[in-house]
């Protein structure tokens, strides 16, 4: 499939055209489906001014007026739902199943930026004889929302329809790898009458995200991304005094015990680590088995051969990613770990295009948990380590710079209650190997898996992107007033 050049979305209008382009290649056979501009900081300029010309009309507005452009924008999503999940899986290489998915939380994101006028009432109080005291959400203005290449739809969804529908105008800078599916966006917010400016796309790369961190008009600024990036975000928008949410990697522990339901750990775990080809940044990364559970990891092998490239089972988004994702394995395997299942030697299958970049799922076994690195791998790539009791688990749990989410397999309640409380990660599953909070309850990990204060989904979000007003009146009491004059 080949796409027409991507262009940036500025002031309602497809345009930069004429730029410096980088090639978009799609995971899925290695061949150009369409080109990005790599955009320079006078491009972002025309962005700002047109969200900050856009912005006073559009906070002007009740937010129950703004949902109504959300609620038009939700039912084209539902009905361009394959066009958009072809989109991802051209230029992401997850499978149709996992683009339709994503879709669907796209919609479901949608959804609850559209109940944003029903649950942001503020509060009202009288505080003393005559003084009354209240809360309102105000936005913010021009805000930014930076994104990664492993959910082109989803995470432009965490931010986008929640800041819109507070009343912010909002420049969204897709990543360069997958910068088609953004336009799809533009198009249907368009068609769904929102106004000209409140949303806008700027393209581009690690330039593009220095020039919307510097950027005077922004006041806020989102990233999703790899740590060391987030760290660089957050440093960079915040020194520039913006508010700044920079969310990063991970490496998520599953501790596992021996009584967990085998059938149900294993096929969790399976599709936690090898869905969207393990990138994503709530993928199971690391068991950490708790005295002997030889016969749930015999099952999770036996699982996992059944996930085959190119059949159940995307490439990874580049050759070089996948090259990185061999080397880490090799290196694991020459400090003594065994490979239990290994994704080095699986055949592509299908349909699928031999020159994709795919990667078979692996399972690497340590036989000291202290042999296994700290760092993200970001591909289908499961880790197991072994201990002997829960206090060592959370050790290892606790140690790991990242948090963003942690889970206990256990039938055992009061087990899986230490656990979660006991585990340093923001986002805690008990049987469930990808516990993303469903909204309203908001996602957001911690330590090194996020920088800044608050979550960035929903309740979250409506923190993120507004302003607290306080307002306390008096009047003066009217006496003796006739009150039918
Ligand atoms: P990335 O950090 O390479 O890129 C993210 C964004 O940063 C892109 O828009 C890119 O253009 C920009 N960028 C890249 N290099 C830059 C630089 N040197 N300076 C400034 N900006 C730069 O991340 P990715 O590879 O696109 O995505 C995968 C990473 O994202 C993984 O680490 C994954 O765990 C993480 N992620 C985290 C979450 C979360 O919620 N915590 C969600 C999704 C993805």
């Amino acid at each position: 499939m080949k796409y027409e050049e991507v262009s940036n979305f500025i002031n309602g209008n497809f345009a930069g055209n004429n730029l410096h382009r980088l090639d978009v290649t799609s995971p899925l056979n290695g061949k150009v489906i369409s080109t990005v501009p790599l955009s320079t900081a006078s491009d972002l300029d025309q962005a700002v001014q047109a969200a900050t010309q856009a912005f006073p009309k559009w906070a002007a507005l009740t937010s129950k007026k703004r949902a109504e452009v959300l609620y038009r924008y939700r039912t084209l999503v539902e009905k361009n739902t394959a066009l958009i999940a072809g989109s991802i899986h051209d230029e992401n290489g997850k499978t149709i199943n996992e683009a339709t998915a994503e879709v669907e939380k796209s919609i479901e994101l949608t959804e609850f930026a559209c109940s944003i006028p029903q649950i942001t009432a503020g509060e009202i109080m009288k505080v003393s004889d005559g003084v009354v005291c209240r809360t309102e959400y105000t936005p913010l203005g021009v805000v930014a929302s930076i994104c990664p290449f492993n959910f082109p739809h989803m995470v432009p969804h965490w931010t986008v329809p929640n800041a819109i529908a507070l009343g912010n105008c909002v420049i969204l800078k897709p990543s360069e790898k997958v910068p088609v599916t953004a336009m799809k966006m533009a198009e249907m917010l368009k068609e769904a009458g929102l106004p000209d400016g409140v949303f806008n796309i700027v393209n581009g790369d690690k330039t593009m995200v220095e020039a919307i961190c510097d950027h005077p008009g922004i006041k806020a600024v989102s990233f999703v991304g790899s740590t060391d990036i987030a760290k660089v975000v957050y440093r960079r928008a915040t020194s520039n005094l913006k508010r700044c949410l920079a969310l990063g990697g991970a490496k998520n522990h599953l501790i596992v015990f021996p009584d967990a339901d085998p059938n149900m750990t294993a096929t969790d775990i399976t599709a936690s680590f090898s869905g969207t080809s393990g990138q994503r940044c709530m993928a199971a990364s690391v068991m950490v088995a708790v005295g002997d559970v030889k016969h749930i990891i015999d099952k999770l092998c036996e699982e996992t051969r059944k996930v085959i490239p190119g059949k159940n089972l995307g490439p990874i988004i580049s050759s070089e990613s996948r090259e990185k994702i061999i080397a880490y394995i090799t290196r694991a395997e020459q400090s003594g770990a065994t490979i239990l299942v290994d994704g080095r030697k699986a055949k592509v299958e299908g349909d699928a295009d031999e020159n994709g970049f795919y990667f078979g799922p692996t399972i690497i076994e340590y036989s000291d948990p202290s042999l296994m690195p700290e760092e993200e791998v970001f591909g289908p790539v499961f880790e197991i380590v072994h201990v002997k009791n829960p206090d060592e688990a959370i050790q290892i749990e606790n140690n790991s710079p990242y948090g963003n989410a942690a889970s206990a397999f256990t039938q055992n309640g009061g087990l899986a209650d230490e656990i979660a409380s006991r585990a340093s990660a923001g986002m805690i599953g008990v049987n469930i190997g990808v516990p993303v909070p469903r909204e309203p309850f908001s996602f957001g990990g911690w330590n090194d898996s996020k920088f800044g204060a608050g979550d960035l989904t929903g309740r979250g979000g409506i923190e993120f992107w507004t302003q607290l007003k306080k307002v306390t009146t008096k009047w003066k009491k009217q006496e003796k007033t006739d009150w039918m004059s």
